[in-house]
């Protein structure tokens, strides 16, 4: 298959994916985390998030499991990523995507080893997911907060437990998706942001090769995770791509 590259700003070089799934951990995910590395080197990314449906999202790993296979059945998608990305030159951080009755955030900032020390993640409510997430410098990013769709059965908010917001999400506005589209859901996550001074992110909700080529784009390269968060929070200067600039 061919794919698309993206259209790079030179005053924001840095681009990274920072919503991205993998058929390894995800039921939805159709390519691997190691294809995914490889499309989105391909396409021009600095960098990708592996973000993975957690234990009560639309997760591909078997939600009986003991949590210690659990956590490594669910880092496979991530650790080929992470693999193939080591040797191609795509740097490639960890997360994940929690789903509370199909309410969910985007986990970034803490690894697996973090993950097998702290099973009451799996259980835990959204206002203790806040607590335990930044006891160790992790953030929550209430991804897609307005999307409407069968498997949501209604638009939940929670500022108090929230750090950033996905404003922008490719596979609501750009032309390529053939999923969730209406622009509106990102309009309305938009408002909710500087409703509330939030920090926002852009993200593609990717799940296959054939990228949408959103993300977000830095002036600077960004290290790892904890680089990440900084960037987000300190509200660097950033570009929020939905994808049809590069169309
Ligand atoms: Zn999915
Ligand atoms: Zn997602």
């Amino acid at each position: 298959m061919k794919i698309q590259r993206l259209k790079t700003n030179p005053e924001y070089p840095y681009v990274y994916e920072t919503h991205l799934h993998t058929c390894e951990a995800s039921l939805c995910g159709r390519s691997s985390g190691a294809d995914m590395a490889r499309a989105c080197k391909e396409a021009g990314y600095t960098g990708i998030i592996v973000t993975d449906h957690f234990v009560y999202g639309n997760t591909a790993v078997n939600r009986s499991l003991p949590w210690t296979e659990w956590v490594n059945a669910f880092c496979r998608g991530y650790e080929h990523a992470r693999a193939e990305g080591d040797r191609i030159g795509l740097k490639v951080f960890f997360g994940w995507e929690a789903c509370y009755k199909g309410t969910e955030f985007l986990i970034n900032g803490l690894s697996k080893e973090w993950l097998l020390a702290h099973p009451e993640i799996r259980d835990c409510t959204i206002e203790e997911q806040f607590e335990l997430v930044h006891e160790d410098g992790g953030m929550v990013v209430h991804c897609h907060p307005f999307r409407e769709e069968a498997y949501i059965p209604s638009v939940r908010l929670f500022p108090e437990y929230t750090d950033a917001v996905e404003t922008v999400n490719a596979t609501h506005s750009c032309a390529l998706s053939r999923s969730h589209n209406n622009p509106e859901f990102d309009v309305k996550a938009k408002e909710y942001a500087l409703e509330h001074d939030f920090p926002q992110t852009s993200g593609s909700d990717i799940h296959r090769i054939d990228l949408l080529l959103g993300g977000m784009a830095f002036k600077r390269e960004l290290e790892d995770s904890a680089d990440y968060i900084r960037a987000v929070m300190n509200r660097e200067p950033c570009l929020l791509l939905n994808g049809n600039e590069s169309l």
